[in-house]
């Protein structure tokens, strides 16, 4: 099936589903993501996967379009210069990015061809001042032209959650030409932005900058919940949501013994995440995922609730 283009699939109003963890997912497979970790810090994470182990990358970008996701992410979340030069690979940022892309976007033409591809990156620093305002807009231009080379169909700025990022963010990439999804981080039990803001502030200060999906990721599922019809009155665009259900700011990234997988996912399992994704479905959902610990199993359940597979 010829694969449409993304913002006419959009604009039809029907549901997709976007692929599940890729960094604990890679742990859970043995893969070390923590080169670079300090006790209370995360490192290059998933980035030095594209050196150690581009071929289990491939894997779970099989696994998660075997279990009938629409949209692959790339792992392509911290390839930037700032994070790989934490471990002496600054200078493979573009390469390594523009693997990333090619991976997933081979995996989806052999698999899901009718699939799509989202070229992912997050904030260098965490959306952390004064360093993020420097690095951010440069590493996120480099990146979304590195992805637009492989091939992808559509950008994921995601893992960021405040407003003067965001725009940042977003004016980086939009040289690109290609559709843009954002991916709003760390959504407060209330349901609010992590620092306050509002997403009527935030819809506000895009303006004329073209986002082409707004999405909740990286919160609790109840974070979601309670989030999805907050942003639905602030947002007339597509919206979605992709929750975590294992990571906890207290996990220690050098614990080897450590597994994400081993938090709350025992209690959070593939069909609760069903019934929540039917739940955020008749909030107006369009876009469904998993964030940290989710796994092939999650989504092939959401898959279940969400009609319309590619
Ligand atoms: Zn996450």
């Amino acid at each position: 099936m010829a694969r449409q283009d993304f913002r006419e699939r959009l604009a039809t109003g029907k549901p997709l589903v976007l692929d599940g963890a890729m960094g604990s997912e890679l742990q859970r497979r043995g893969v070390w993501v923590s080169h670079g970790a300090t006790k209370d810090k995360l490192g290059a994470w998933s980035a030095t996967a594209m050196r150690d182990a581009p071929e289990v990358v491939r894997e779970v970008h099989e696994d998660y379009f075997k279990a009938g996701a629409d949209i692959a992410t790339t792992n392509s979340f911290w390839t930037n210069s700032v994070k790989l030069g934490l471990v002496g690979l600054g200078d493979k940022a573009a390469e390594y990015t523009r693997l990333a892309g090619r991976l997933a976007v081979e995996a989806r033409d052999r698999l899901r061809p009718g699939a799509y591809v989202a070229g992912g990156m997050a904030p260098p620093h965490g959306g952390r001042a004064p360093v993020d305002p420097i690095d951010l807009p440069r590493e996120f231009a480099m990146q979304a032209r590195a992805l637009k080379e492989a091939g992808v169909d559509l950008l994921l700025v995601e893992y960021i959650g405040y407003v003067d990022d965001i725009v940042a963010a977003i004016e980086a990439v939009q040289p690109a030409g290609l559709p843009i999804m954002l991916g709003l981080r760390h959504i407060t039990d209330e349901g609010d932005m992590q620092a306050g803001e509002t997403f009527e502030q935030l819809v506000t200060a895009l303006g004329p900058r073209k986002v082409d999906a707004i999405l909740l990721m990286c919160s609790k599922p109840a974070a979601i919940s309670a989030g999805l019809p907050r942003l639905r009155r602030a947002f007339a665009g597509p919206i979605g949501a992709y929750p975590n259900i294992g990571y906890t700011r207290a996990s220690d990234p050098l614990d080897e013994g450590h597994q994400w997988h081993g938090l709350d996912t025992e209690s959070y399992t593939p069909r609760h995440l069903a019934e929540d994704g039917r739940t955020w479905l008749a909030m107006g959902a369009q876009i469904l995922g998993g964030c940290c610990a989710t796994t092939p199993d999650h989504i092939a359940a959401l898959r279940k609730v969400v009609p319309g597979a590619l």
